[in-house]
């Protein structure tokens, strides 16, 4: 259970900034669907829900969706489905159930950089970017190793809209469980990107098994050895879900199956 002390919603992000450095145990809150599970005693709780970030929004050569963007309308929005073989949707849509993802947030989600996540994954072979309010715009490559240098709020993640076609897979013991491993892959003309979450660290590119087809061309050969080449390089552990070998294993398959599909009817 969590207690709050002080509640306060901001009408505009520069307010919820100066409240959250201003105090000193101020806590955001996006959707509060993962705050709540955990036991937690805030003084001030920065309630996001009023600062006017979420939107999902298309500029000429950007996807930009605010930190308040929940599941739900990455899922029902008419302009991510137009791209990236409508992957985003497709990457949230198994996460427990509809009444969830109309409260849980991209904000919440990418700003905590939680290992289980299927939309981080998924943001991972896209060219995204997060724009934190105060520090400014970094790659989510960069973020997912750096993290937040200083008190922040995530504002929005902004997605280069490009021709890249993308498939998301993921594997889990049950729909209300989080996924024993996801993969996503993407292909930009010959340019491969691939990334693998719920290792059950934080998701990671492949960058052997990417640029050894970006080198080498996607035969079914090549897509066998690359998967093969990124199940055993990257690093996964074990935990209730599987273990690393069996994550190992199944990493393989997914990627395999990804790939295939993400190549369509050219091999
Ligand atoms: C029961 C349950 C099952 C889940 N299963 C899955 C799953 O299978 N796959 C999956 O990918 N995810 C899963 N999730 C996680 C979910 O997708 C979200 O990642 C998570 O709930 C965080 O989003 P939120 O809006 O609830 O964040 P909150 O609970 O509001 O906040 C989480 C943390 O982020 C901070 N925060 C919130 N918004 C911002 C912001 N804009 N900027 C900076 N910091 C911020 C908060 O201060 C807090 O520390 C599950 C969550 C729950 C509750």
């Amino acid at each position: 259970m969590i207690t709050i002390k002080n509640y306060v919603r901001p009408e505009n992000i520069d307010d919820a900034y100066n409240c959250l450095i201003s105090k000193k145990k101020g806590v955001l809150i996006g959707g509060g669907a993962f705050i709540r599970m955990g036991r937690k005693n805030i003084t001030t709780a920065i309630d996001l829900s009023k600062a006017n970030i979420d939107i999902i929004k298309e500029t000429e050569d950007n996807i930009e969706i605010g930190g308040m963007t929940t599941f739900g309308k990455l899922e029902r929005s008419p302009i991510l489905e137009k791209y990236f073989s409508n992957m985003l949707a497709i990457s949230v849509k198994d996460i427990v159930g509809v009444q969830l993802r109309n409260i849980v947030t991209v904000g919440g989600t990418v700003h905590s950089r939680y290992g289980f996540s299927d939309l981080i994954t998924a943001l991972l072979v896209l060219d995204t970017k997060v724009k934190l309010y105060k520090q400014g715009i970094a790659s989510l490559e960069e973020f997912l190793i750096k993290g937040s240098e200083q008190v922040d709020i995530l504002e929005s993640i902004i997605i280069k809209k490009d021709k890249r076609e993308a498939v998301f897979k993921s594997m889990r013991n049950s729909k209300g469980d989080y996924a024993i491993l996801n993969v996503a892959v993407s292909k930009l003309e010959d340019r491969f990107r691939i990334s693998v979450g719920a290792r059950p660290s934080r998701a990671t590119l492949a960058y052997n098994a990417m640029d050894y087809l970006n080198k080498n061309g996607y035969s079914y050969e090549n897509i066998l050895e690359a998967s093969k080449m990124a199940s055993n390089k990257i690093a996964f552990g074990t935990n209730s879900r599987g273990s690393k070998e069996y994550r190992r294993q199944i990493c393989n398959v997914l990627l395999k199956r990804a790939l295939l599909e993400v190549v369509g009817n050219e091999n």
